[in-house]
């Protein structure tokens, strides 16, 4: 692509006759090709000889003064003034020394006739030249299939022998290429027919290596948007948050998998949702085939609050297929509403095993250990603020950094959101009342009660369209509206059932530092299996129990044979530091857990069922309590 030269005056008094004589100064990119005979340019002293002296135009372009063409007296590295007097066949330059007062200096630039892959929609038909790096290599039943990334977007590049048979064998992911072909339409997408592919080496790499890294680096520097909502605490997030955008950004122009993974509640989904709309929407701008959003995006809800070893499992299992079978990069993970605690550690450990970077979104209370595995973490923890500010809100925060125009789409998620997490920061409010003309307070606890009803059916699944309904991001208001009825039908239904089954098994004591405790079998005094789970259920119970207890600090503890929820009001409980020490002082109870500071739960072995109980209450009735005024 050949660029104007940008012009630059120096000497800018005297002679306006003088001053219009240009001499060139030729930029690192340029080679022998950019080279004119007649012109003068701006050179080095590199060397003498007998014969004369040795002058570079650039790094990699230089020519020879004969002794009979030397005007002054000059030391190494002194500037020259050379005019081209002839260009051998062997490539070597003859130069002539000139001296000019004052001049205009004119930079040139590398000719290159390379085309950007930006620049394709208007070369249909065309034979072009690209040059870029390869970011996956497909092997269909037809052509070879290279996906082709330079610093202004991706394309295809068809290559063909045979049917089936993989074209330039020894063409690698991450190789620097030259391509030359023509530029054609198949179906509806853009795609260079391969006539020509040069695996460039050497300096030729390097330059166009470093030529596209810098361009992506730069255009994958977030936009400048400001907070959807005032707030000192997100405000004082937003240099990580603008962070983890660019990292995110970077993964999409480069082609590079992304595993999105979130805790499965409303929340967590809520904070996944709308990443993964910014980052398709990112994806169809860049360029990226129709399919991309199927293949090199995946959103995957986590059943526990963290990373689970099975989780990480699974997904490296079709990382490591996806790698070999279609020449697919390594993925990012993006872990959000969770992958801030100690818990996360095995599956972090595991991804370093395969290099695959993380990044975290996430406002459970974080363990300093885990950043060392992370190459970006958003929590309002760094920052002096807590779990208030949900993970729906960030993750809707940095989807604005990453794609600003799902803005219209996604404003209501933070919301839906912070009611779906029992959100008491200042930030609920003012969410909710940004989209308060769409959406009550009431519409957005009904999305997210619909949201955990229908997480629980869906399972290990995304439900990607039928979440969007839910939602109300599929732009069908009326299927939205009836949807969200339906489910919230349903799951109150369910809750009800659930409590009038359970709440009469409710044992009670007050605690000596005055909370009223409220202890549930959820195995054997509620149903199984359905929807509540047992952390809902244990939820649904307390919420009714603070109702009637309004005046006081209030924790229940719904368990069942081997594990404890604990939901707290009024009371200023540190649960994972309580696991951690009822780990070191109840030896062989199997103990593990965590979760969010006041609310979160504790898994131990059968047998230690009770032993574990009487130690947690011990804890719990040595905390300080106290409401909220
Ligand atoms: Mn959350």
């Amino acid at each position: 692509m050949e660029r104007k030269g940008e012009k630059s005056r120096i000497h800018p008094v005297g002679n306006m006759k003088d001053a219009n004589i240009t001499v060139y100064r030729m930029s690192p990119g340029c080679d022998l090709g950019d080279v004119e005979v007649g012109k003068t340019y701006i050179g080095r002293v590199q060397g003498f000889a007998n014969f004369g002296t040795f002058v570079q135009l650039n790094e990699r372009v230089k020519g020879l003064v004969h002794k009979s063409n030397v005007r002054t007296h000059h030391r190494e590295k002194d500037s020259i003034l050379v005019r081209v007097l002839n260009i051998r066949s062997n490539g070597n330059i003859d130069l002539e020394e000139v001296t000019i007062p004052v001049y205009t200096v004119e930079m040139v630039e590398r000719k290159s006739t390379a085309v950007r892959l930006s620049e394709l929609a208007g070369k249909v038909g065309k034979t072009v030249r690209i040059e870029g790096e390869i970011a996956q290599i497909k092997q269909t039943s037809g052509p070879t299939i290279f996906t082709i990334v330079d610093e202004s977007g991706t394309e295809n590049a068809a290559a063909f022998v045979e049917a089936g048979v993989r074209a330039y064998p020894e063409a690698e992911c991450g190789d620097l290429v030259r391509i030359v072909g023509e530029v054609m339409m198949r179906q509806n997408q853009l795609q260079i027919e391969v006539e020509d592919l040069t695996i460039l080496a050497g300096e030729d790499a390097e330059t166009v290596r470093e030529r596209i890294e810098k361009a992506i680096d730069l255009r994958s520097e977030p936009p400048e948007v400001p907070l959807l909502i005032d707030s000192p605490v997100l405000e004082k997030l937003r240099p990580r948050m603008r962070e983890v955008a660019k990292i995110i950004r970077k993964a999409v122009f480069t082609s590079q998998p992304i595993i999105l993974r979130h805790h499965a509640d409303a929340d967590g989904i809520c904070a996944g949702v709308a990443v993964e709309l910014a980052v398709i929407s990112l994806m169809r701008e860049a360029g990226a085939d129709f399919d991309a959003d199927y293949f090199l995006f995946k959103r995957a809800p986590s059943k526990a609050p963290f990373y689970e070893i099975e989780d990480i499992i699974r997904d490296l299992d079709f990382a490591t297929k996806d790698n070999v079978r279609y020449g697919q990069k390594m993925p990012l993970v993006i872990l959000m509403d969770n992958g801030s605690t100690e818990e996360d550690l095995p599956s972090m450990k595991l991804a370093q095993v395969y290099g695959i970077p993380m990044v975290v979104i996430d406002h459970h209370h974080p363990d300093a250990i885990v950043d060392q595995y992370l190459v970006g973490h958003v929590n309002p923890y760094h920052v002096g603020g807590d779990f208030g500010i949900t993970a729906g809100m960030l993750g809707t925060e940095v989807a604005r950094l990453i794609s600003p125009g799902v803005e219209a789409t996604i404003r209501h998620l933070p919301a839906v959101a912070g009611v779906g997490d029992r959100s008491e920061a200042p930030e609920r409010a003012k969410y909710l009342a940004l989209v308060r003309e769409t959406y009550t307070e009431q519409d957005c606890k009904d999305i997210a009660l619909a949201l955990d009803y229908l997480q629980f059916w869906l399972r290990f699944n995304d439900g990607r369209e039928i979440v969007k309904d839910v939602l109300n991001l599929a732009g069908d208001f009326e299927r939205h509206r009836r949807l969200v009825a339906h489910q919230v039908e349903g799951a109150n239904l369910a809750i009800q059932d659930q409590l009038s089954a359970c709440m009469p098994h409710v044992r009670h004591e007050t605690l000596p530092n005055g909370a009223e405790l409220f202890l549930i079998d959820v195995e054997i005094h509620a149903h199984k299996f359905t929807f509540p789970p047992p952390g809902k259920t244990s939820g649904e119970v307390h919420d009714r129990l603070c109702q009637q207890y309004s005046g006081s600090p209030v924790v229940t503890i719904g368990f069942g044979p081997d594990f404890a929820v604990l939901r707290s009001r009024g009371v200023m409980m540190n649960i994972p530091q309580m696991v951690r020490e009822l780990r070191e002082e109840i030896p062989g109870g199997g103990i593990s857990g965590g979760g969010h500071l006041v609310v979160g739960s504790i898994k131990f072995v059968e047998g230690m069922r009770d032993e574990v109980l009487r130690g947690l209450i011990a804890k719990i009735s040595l905390v300080r309590t106290g409401l909220p005024a």
